[in-house]
């Protein structure tokens, strides 16, 4: 048992002792009044307990989830398939971007694809189809696959780091972001692709920590949970940006090589 759960085990005991000797017409054991009110408090809440990690920064410290996310807590054993990881996402409402969406777009291809793409989280397009990267951006997406590749849409895997389409298009924030990880990072478990591709910075920040910059970091390979990555630019900034294709296909080639693919 747990120090924790001892002195629950403690506080129960006595408290159980109180009602006893009331009930018995007893004088209950000595204790000053709302001696024991800490304990209903959360432990977290108690400045005196120390802290494990005494040596760590306030905000080095491990955010605790909110109750419902709790719940997710999606490790890849958990489920035996990407369809048990969708039915278990359910009509999920576990962060505010349910409240706008037409559709949650969870993914789409093979999954036992080789190759996962990961984007930020859906657009216009994408939430009223409920598909990954269909609208301009995802059709330039299908381009480099296709084109650039010589593979398939369908033999890839394609999601995004959240999975409701934030409003306007902003970028999903922290929040909602650490909701809705476990799920990508269940898909990604699941699948155990060869090469994961982050698509812009927000894709690249969720798997590899908040301080990567696409900017200075983009093409060069980093490993998310053993499984190496290739952090690269969004499609949608590659529209804006015609001098970040060539950098771009510089990466592909390199993902390309990876796999032992024939680059033309
Ligand atoms: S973004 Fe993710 S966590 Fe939020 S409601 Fe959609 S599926 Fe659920």
């Amino acid at each position: 048992m747990n120090a924790r759960n001892e002195l629950k085990e403690i506080f129960f005991k006595t408290k159980r002792l109180i009602s006893a000797s009331e009930e018995m017409g007893l004088e209950p054991p000595m204790l000053p009044k709302g001696a024991l009110d800490f304990m209903e408090k959360p432990v977290s809440k108690n400045p005196a307990l120390p802290s494990k990690r005494s040596g760590a920064s306030e905000k080095a410290a491990p955010q605790i989830p909110a109750p419902e996310t709790q719940t997710i807590t999606p490790a890849a054993q958990q489920f035996d398939s990407l369809e048990d990881l969708r039915a278990h996402m359910g009509d999920c409402r576990r962060c505010d971007l349910h409240n706008g969406r037409k559709h949650l777009v969870f993914g789409e291809g093979d999954p036992k694809a080789r190759l996962v793409f990961v984007g930020e989280g859906p657009g216009f397009d994408e939430d009223r189809e409920g598909r990954p990267f269909v609208g301009k951006s995802g059709q330039l997406l299908t381009r480099i696959i296709e084109k650039g590749m010589g593979l398939t849409r369908e033999s890839v895997y394609i999601c995004n780091v959240v999975k409701c389409r934030p409003p306007g298009n902003r970028d999903p924030n922290p929040d909602e972001i650490r909701v809705c990880l476990p799920f990508l990072k269940a898909q990604l478990s699941i699948i155990r692709p060869d090469v994961i591709c982050a698509l812009g910075r927000v894709a690249c920040q969720a798997l590899m920590g908040g301080d990567f910059k696409i900017t200075r970091h983009r093409g060069e390979w980093r490993t998310y949970e053993g499984i190496p990555l290739m952090p690269t630019f969004h499609p949608a900034y590659l529209l804006r940006n015609a001098s970040a294709k060539r950098p771009v296909w510089d990466d592909v080639k390199s993902i390309m090589g990876k796999l032992g693919l024939e680059v033309k």
